[in-house]
């Protein structure tokens, strides 16, 4: 028996799949990337924006096609809808796509082995409780994929409710791990071989999470419990809220040394009005105190943002003081695109007078500009050295190992030898917009 997984949207969906995969293996299913030899096809889904939506139902109108040659030849396929569209539309997905079998809210796919285990032909599961303490305690403990790179989801939820976001409502309100569970979790990682964790969360530095004292840990102090973890060689967060920057954080960057020097920080709008009206609890001047403050903390940190173009009530005034604030942060990579209004959100009735033609144009603007930056960024380590973690290797006859470096770029190399784990200083060959290549070693 096979599984099939697909996965949209963010990292915490990414993590999220990886554990839905071991409840699989733990049931004795096997992986596979073969569509119609999956007896279960999973889908992890996105809300964030109308297309992951639309995405849902165009890939649902493709597993139903298989499941029915499948039937023909006496093959079931169980069909599951997981992930942030599972917790918002619930019932409705069973409407639209009645040959779905198990709908899971982001919050309650641990119980996906005693689902499938009841599972008969015509009875259907829809399981949407906000339980994440029950989610942590019941997805699986073993390790069954090695990873150099591994995230680890410390933080679930959040209470900020930006006006845009449908976060806050599809995963409900901001919930901390325990850090014993984090620690435990980070030393199964890293004694199966990852060298590298990204700690997770939707507000991943407002966590606040206890120890066996009850003694509150932040963000900063769990780094500094994580540092010890002897094998372990990297540690990053994300996403991180401006709001919750604090100073035990600023002294983990500079007191760690195994915390990167990369920061994905979301400004979403260089303009007081607007974060205003998308409640995002800062201006312009706090974020620039705390780019200003960590460089202090540790001179070669870089930054990343997103930026959210077209907001209701976006001047083009306005636009130009986030084209303002690219110039002034020289964000190193970003992810940058058109506001999506989500129903249930407060920011969807907004009155919306910028047509779709400028909203593209801007959206091209700041891309250009954003890309002038992350080019010229890569362009300046030619002939330099980086610090690349190995984490993936392709063409196995030549061949190339894939890695990020202390920045988060992806650099290839061509070499004989299996670099897979190993960190190394690599001289920079070349340079492009999204990678860099770098000298054979051997
Ligand atoms: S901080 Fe804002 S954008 Fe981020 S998850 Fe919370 S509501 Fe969404």
């Amino acid at each position: 028996m096979k599984f099939k997984i697909k996965t949209f949207g963010c990292q915490m969906n990414v993590y999220d799949s990886k554990k839905i995969r071991d409840i699989f293996f733990e049931l004795g299913f096997k992986k596979t990337s073969v569509d119609k030899d999956a007896d279960i096809y999973a889908i992890n889904t996105c809300h964030i924006r109308n297309k992951a939506k639309q995405k849902l139902y165009s890939e649902l109108g493709k597993i139903y096609k298989i499941k029915k040659k499948r039937f023909d030849t006496h093959k079931n396929t169980i069909i599951i809808v997981a992930g942030c569209v599972a917790q918002a539309e619930g019932e409705e997905i069973f409407k639209r796509a009645p040959y779905v079998d198990i709908v899971v809210g982001s919050q309650s796919y641990q119980k996906l082995a005693y689902l499938i285990k009841k599972l008969q032909n015509k009875n259907k599961f829809l399981e949407l409780d906000f339980e994440p303490k029950s989610k942590f305690d019941g997805i699986p403990k073993k390790n069954y994929v090695n990873e150099i790179s591994s995230y680890l989801t410390i933080q679930e939820g959040c209470n900020k409710f930006c006006k845009f976001c449908v976060v806050p409502y599809t995963r409900g309100p901001e919930y901390s791990r325990t850090v014993e569970e984090i620690i435990t979790e980070a030393e199964l990682l890293v004694k199966n071989g990852t060298k590298e964790i990204i700690l997770l969360g939707q507000n991943v530095n407002a966590y606040h999470g206890l120890d066996c004292k009850n003694k509150e840990y932040n963000l900063g102090k769990l780094i500094f419990s994580l540092e010890k973890i002897r094998d372990l060689k990297r540690i990053r967060y994300m996403t991180a809220h401006p709001k919750d920057m604090h100073e035990d954080l600023f002294k983990a960057h500079r007191d760690v040394k195994k915390l990167m020097p990369f920061l994905h920080l979301p400004i979403q709008s260089g303009s007081n009005k607007i974060l205003k009206s998308m409640n995002r609890n800062y201006t312009i001047k706090d974020y620039l105190k705390i780019i200003e403050k960590i460089k202090k903390y540790r001179k070669d940190i870089v930054f990343s943002s997103d930026f959210i173009v077209g907001y209701p009530g976006e001047t083009k005034k306005d636009f130009q003081k986030t084209l303002d604030i690219i110039d002034e942060v020289k964000y190193v990579q970003s992810f940058s695109f058109i506001y999506s209004p989500r129903p249930g959100t407060t920011a969807y009735n907004l009155k919306d007078d910028t047509s779709n033609e400028e909203k593209k144009e801007r959206l091209s603007i700041l891309q250009e500009k954003l890309r002038f930056y992350q080019e010229s960024f890569n362009k300046n380590f030619i002939k330099k050295s980086l610090n690349v973690l190995f984490s993936n290797s392709i063409n196995k006859e030549k061949r190339q190992s894939l890695g990020y470096s202390q920045y988060m770029q992806l650099v290839r190399i061509n070499n004989k030898t299996n670099l897979n784990g190993k960190v190394q200083n690599i001289k920079i060959k070349k340079s492009f917009y999204k990678s860099l290549e770098a000298t054979s070693i051997n």
